[in-house]
């Protein structure tokens, strides 16, 4: 996760780091996270609501998370809410 090529959003809850697409190994759900403090929103238009950001360290939801390809973020619909990288 160091390249940020699919970020959505600067982390509304640390204000330190980018909250990027990412693909559960297990379910193959995508969700965002973000690559600092590892809050998680389950759809990029949430990660403006800090109050409702859960996290990927929580032993009990504790996930594998693979990088999403591009077919897969299309396939989402999410690709709209990626940030152009520069
Ligand atoms: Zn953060």
């Amino acid at each position: 996760m160091q390249k940020h090529s699919n970020k959505v959003a600067w982390c509304s809850f640390c204000d330190q780091g980018w909250v990027e697409i990412c693909k559960d190994k297990k379910t193959k759900e995508l969700f965002v996270a973000c690559d600092e403090c590892g809050s998680r929103w389950e759809h990029p238009v949430d990660t403006n609501k800090s109050s409702i950001a859960t996290t990927i360290f929580d032993e009990d939801t504790e996930v594998e998370i693979l990088e999403p390809t591009e077919k897969e973020i299309a396939l989402n619909d999410w690709k709209q809410y990626i940030l152009d990288s520069y």
